[in-house]
Order: C-alpha cells, then structure tokens, then sequence
C-alpha cells in the first residue's frame, strides 16, 4: 500500500471514528455496543522522516529517521500507531516490518486486551520495543475511540497539570546557524541540548547570548570522569539549568549514585531504564527516570513505570524519539503525570502526518479528541 492509499484508507477510518463513539455516548453504552465478533486487522507502511536541521550527535549527523506507521482496523474504526527506529535503538525498519508480519492480531477479538496482546507480542519476541509500541499505541488509539475519550481522561488525569515541553537545540559551531536553531526554539519555555561532545560550556555560553530559559542537558553517557562530572553539574547549576540526564555511561552505576548524593541538579536516567523492570534499579543510582514509549514498548507500560516511579519518590521526565505528532501526541496522554517533558520530535520534522497536541505559551495542550488524539492531516 503506498502513502496516498495508506493515509485514504485511514482517513476514512477515521472518519468511521467521529461518528461511532458518539453514538456510543449518546446511547449512554459503552464498548459492550462493539461487535465483539470483529477481528483485529493490523497493517502498516515504512514512513522516513525529514528533519528540520540536521542531528548532530557524538560522531554522527543525520537528517532523517526511520519509522513505520501502523494501523489497526477494528470494526470500521482505526487506530493508529508509529515506530520510529533513531539508530541508537538497534531496531530498523527490517526488523520492525519484520517483527510486525509475524504477528496474529486476528486471534484477538477484543481490542481492549491490551496486556493480552502484550503477553502475545512478548512471547514473539523479547527485545523490538518500538514495534511493540506501534502496536501498542494504535490500540490505545482503537479503544480510547470506541470509549470516544482521550487516554487522560481515560486515566483520570488533570490536563492543566502538563508540563511545559522543551526544545531540543543541537550546538552547530556556526553562530548564524546555531543563532537560527536558538530562533526556532523562540516559542518554548525550556531548551534541550545534548552534551558530552567536546564543546558543553560553549554550547550553553552560545546559549546565553541569545537566551536565557532554563536548560535541559542530555549527555547521552557521555561523561567517564566522575570529578570532572560533578565539577560540570555545579557549573550548570549555576547557568540555570535544570537537571542532567544520562551523565555516565550506564554501566557506571556506582560512580553515578556517587554524583547524585553530591550534585546540586537531579540527576535523570534515560538509557540505563528501558521498561518496568528497570526502574528500581534505577532509583539506587538516579532521581528520576526520563519515559519513552518507543524504550517501554507503548503506553501501557509506560503508565506502570510513571506510577512506580511517582511511588519511589523519583522525578519522571517524558521523552520522545524523532516522531511524527502520532507517537507524541500518544505520549503526551501522560504528561499531567511528569515532572518535565520533552516532547517535540513532531517539531523537528517537516512532514508530519497528523495533527495532534499543541504547545500553547511553551506548555503541552492534548487535544480534546477521543483515543490519542490525532487526526490524519493528507
Ligand atoms: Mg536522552
């Protein structure tokens, strides 16, 4: 199926959606008004995404990612869902598309059999979160459309208590280039940058000419020397910044609860937790635990960590890869539930496919749309 028929086909199956959940509403029913005779009916289609501005990262540059979009067709209604595969992640558009044509979803006659499915996806495979996600996500999508809410009312979450999102910057040594990246983040509360790349403080001294907002730092394991680490979180927590997420590589687990007993600024795991699993181990050497559903195979688990790591006594921070407003939008169901989020990959690509959430004033606005929220935008 190319890309035209895919989004035809979707939007008509989204148009089945208004008008099905309210009709439910209506009639005072819920889902026992589905046929439960329907069968799950899973397709999807490799999408690649364009940044904006190219990635810099350690070594690397890039200017797209890799991502699948799923759907799930349930009794005329669709859901729908995204993998997108950052390199870092090991998982590709093969081993998605691969992961994804060896599942039955037909033996599902119940949409609402999330953690079933789960179980089922789990026993095909161990690892290909963000496969797992995709289809985690259209379901999510599928049943919040058939209840005709969105998953934070669902989850009984307070809209007004999303965070503001920050914007990730990527230092170029370019002024007039990194002055361009500064104006684009412009709207935001909250600037993003990655470090451990040989140029930290010029980064954030760049920074400080154009801006002064608060700034999260991302060091993607970046830092091995635990002195030089704490001596850097003491600086930064003079330049205003936040918190630091991933300062050591995350087999360094030791010599990171030793920065955190002594940093002035949280310090947030990102690699080192991927699912539930986890996160208690995380809580011996970190304060808080950034969230993605493309690491915690969907929103299902993605709740569970959130909740575990609010009972911990430990920050959440809700990120996100490279994605179209499909898998953000789905993540920011959550956001009432973090303490900081950073959830602007569908800003960093400049064809999207979906309208979903919406920064209003640097904060995260879910639309007020049943399931995640999105609606196909071609
Ligand atoms: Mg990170």
């Amino acid at each position: 199926m190319n890309r035209r028929n895919f989004l035809r086909t979707s939007l008509l199956g989204a148009a089945a959606t208004v008008v099905s959940p309210l009709s439910f509403s209506a009639a005072g029913q819920s889902v026992k008004q589905v046929s439960q005779s329907g069968k799950l009916n899973l397709s999807f289609q490799p999408y690649e995404l364009k940044l904006r501005h190219a990635f810099n990262l350690a070594s690397s540059q890039r200017t797209t990612t890799p991502g699948v979009q799923v759907r799930i067709e349930y009794d005329g209604i669709v859901g729908y869902g995204e993998a997108s595969m950052p390199p870092y992640l090991g998982e590709t558009v093969a081993s998605v598309t691969s992961f994804l044509s060896r599942l039955d979803l037909q033996q599902f006659s119940d949409p609402f059999a999330i953690e079933s499915i789960h179980d089922y996806m789990d026993s095909v495979a161990s690892a290909d979160r963000a496969a797992k996600a995709s289809v985690d996500i259209a379901l999510h999508d599928l049943c919040g459309k058939i209840m005709g809410r969105p998953w934070y009312k669902i989850w009984g979450l307070n809209s007004d208590n999303a965070p503001c999102t920050s914007f990730t910057v990527s230092y170029d040594s370019n002024p007039d280039e990194f002055k361009a990246k500064i104006d684009d983040a412009s709207p935001y509360k909250v600037i993003k940058v990655k470090m451990g790349l040989g140029h930290d403080k010029e980064t954030i001294r760049a920074i400080r000419r154009y801006s002064d907002v608060p700034v999260c730092v991302d060091v993607n394991q970046g830092w091995t020397d635990k002195d030089k680490a704490l001596e850097m979180c003491h600086w930064l927590n003079e330049n205003n910044c936040l918190f630091v997420e991933q300062p050591m590589p995350k087999d360094m687990i030791e010599e990171t609860a030793w920065l955190r007993e002594r940093s002035p600024l949280p310090i947030i795991a990102d690699e080192f937790v991927q699912r539930l699993s986890g996160v208690r181990l995380a809580a011996q050497a970190y304060d808080g635990i950034n969230i993605k559903l493309m690491k915690s195979t969907g929103m299902h688990e993605a709740y569970k960590m959130a909740v575990l790591a609010n009972a911990l006594g430990m920050k959440v921070m809700l990120g996100c890869m490279t994605e179209t407003s499909c898998a953000v939008t789905a993540a920011a169901q959550l956001s009432p539930m973090a303490d900081w989020a950073d959830l602007d990959g569908n800003l960093l690509i400049e064809n999207d496919l979906f309208d979903g959430l919406k920064i209003v004033d640097g904060k995260i606005t879910i639309p007020d749309r049943p399931g995640i929220g999105i609606i196909p935008v071609s």
